[in-house]
């Protein structure tokens, strides 16, 4: 069995990093993001910042809104990332990735991802946790596809990122819920 030598695991308490685009947030990731606090002291929760992938939202935008989805929420933190992940989990105390599995589809990409950052940083683990049942079905990008033809995605996240992507999509916001990106 290994030692631990003195002092050398300071009691920081157990912090994950749940990385995403998150491009928008829905309640399938809140779910994750839940779920991993019953498990983890803190959960920082890391938005990629991937020009490359074209966000419908700004990496600042995408920011504000988590951190208004969780400004009641202890042991979470909300940050972006540039380049590699593993890069940015060195900086951390974490030592586990959370990712959220949906299907068998994401589960080749997730595998892959997985075991590249796992060859990169050998005392880094993954950990997949199953989609709720509620949410199989919810992923950003459909999420942004039924909204932008005017869909309902009430239920499906929450209520003020239904409204922003009314206003990105420019369909009508009822006037009671519009809200200035200042009043964040
Ligand atoms: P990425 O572009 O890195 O895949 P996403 O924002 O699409 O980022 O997803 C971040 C993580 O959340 C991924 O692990 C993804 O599989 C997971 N995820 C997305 N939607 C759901 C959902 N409805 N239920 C469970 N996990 C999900």
């Amino acid at each position: 069995m290994l030692q631990k030598k003195k002092g050398e695991d300071k009691d920081m308490g157990k912090i994950a990093i749940y990385p995403g685009s998150f491009d928008p947030m829905t309640y399938g990731h809140i779910d994750i993001v839940e779920r991993a606090l019953e498990i983890f002291d803190k959960v920082i929760i890391a938005i990629a910042d991937n020009a490359e992938k074209r966000p419908l939202f700004s990496t600042q935008e995408r920011l504000q809104i988590i951190k208004n989805i969780f400004k009641d929420t202890p042991h979470i933190i909300v940050d972006s990332f540039k380049g590699l992940l593993v890069d940015y989990v060195a900086k951390t105390n974490a030592k586990v990735i959370i990712r959220g599995l949906r299907a068998t589809s994401d589960f080749e990409y997730e595998f892959h991802m997985a075991s590249m950052n796992r060859s990169l940083n050998p005392h880094l683990d993954t950990l997949f946790m199953m989609t709720n049942k509620d949410y199989f079905f919810v992923s950003s990008r459909t999420i942004k596809e039924v909204a932008k033809l005017g869909g309902g995605v009430e239920g499906l996240v929450p209520d003020l990122v239904a409204r922003r992507l009314k206003e990105k999509f420019k369909l009508p916001v009822s006037k009671k819920k519009q809200m200035s990106w200042d009043d964040m």
